[in-house]
């Protein structure tokens, strides 16, 4: 097994006690590169740390989070752009970024603008963009669709939508990240997802949030992604090699690694 959690908070304080041992429960799953997604900055010296003790198998995004937009965003948004400008060779992403509108809806302007901004900052330094929507498809893909949809590249994170929201997505050029929700039984997703290509979907646990069943409402770790991997399977009706074989390739090469 060769898995790729393409979105991982595994910075978070829920990791303190027991980051070495939750990244070797990972690593003995096969699970061996590891996307950490920005939230705002400051989590970026903790990111920066796990980056340095494990160089092989961490990899950094850059950017602020849709829920961190608050006041001080242009400080923020200043942040995100200097800390590349000065570790361009760090970072494969920038993310993750996009809209929220369930927890806040009281910086959408800003929220927009901060959105646009980090596209373009990803435009610039042609890297690819992870994207975090909530309750804000039409404004998410608004933006997407203003952008020329031809020079995007990235993955629309913990996609929870409907086979018509998969399917614009993709047409855009950009992938679905599948993770724990697929496995829930309310989570709707592993209705139609055999629908969308194989060739479109990533594998992410979005730790610590999201588990799978059957740890659902727990903490989540990287090394559950293999929870995902069986669900998927059974969704495609292929094995799991298949499933890792294609959403690894697919993470490689929208991340450039
Ligand atoms: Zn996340």
């Amino acid at each position: 097994m060769n898995l790729i959690d393409t979105h991982t908070h595994l910075y978070l304080k829920d990791f303190d006690k027991d980051i070495d041992t939750t990244i070797k429960r990972a690593l003995d799953v096969g699970v061996n590169k590891f996307f950490l997604p920005a939230i705002d900055s400051s989590h970026m010296d903790k990111m920066f740390a796990l980056k340095e003790k494990y160089p092989e198998y961490v990899y950094l995004m850059a950017g602020l989070h849709p829920c961190y937009v608050k006041e001080n965003y242009k400080t923020e948004l200043d942040f995100v752009k200097k800390t590349i400008e000065t570790h361009k060779d760090y970072f494969h992403a920038i993310g993750e970024i996009g809209i929220d509108l369930y927890w806040d809806k009281s910086f959408l302007e800003e929220q927009l603008f901060v959105f646009q901004e980090q596209i373009n900052l990803a435009l610039h330094y042609n890297l690819p963009i992870v994207i975090h929507c909530r309750d804000a498809f039409n404004y998410v893909y608004k933006t997407l669709k203003e952008n020329n949809p031809s020079t995007l590249n990235g993955i629309f994170h913990c996609f929870s939508g409907t086979l018509d929201e998969g399917q614009k997505i993709i047409k855009l050029g950009l992938l679905l990240g599948i993770g724990g929700i697929v496995t829930f039984k309310n989570g709707k997703i592993d209705t139609f997802l055999s629908q969308i290509p194989l060739e479109k979907i990533v594998l992410e646990t979005d730790a610590p949030y999201l588990s799978p069943v059957p740890f659902r409402g727990k903490r989540n770790e990287s090394s559950y992604l293999k929870y995902i991997v069986e669900k998927i399977a059974s969704i495609y009706n292929c094995s799991e090699e298949k499933v890792v074989t294609s959403t690894t390739q697919n993470a490689i090469k929208v991340f450039s690694v």
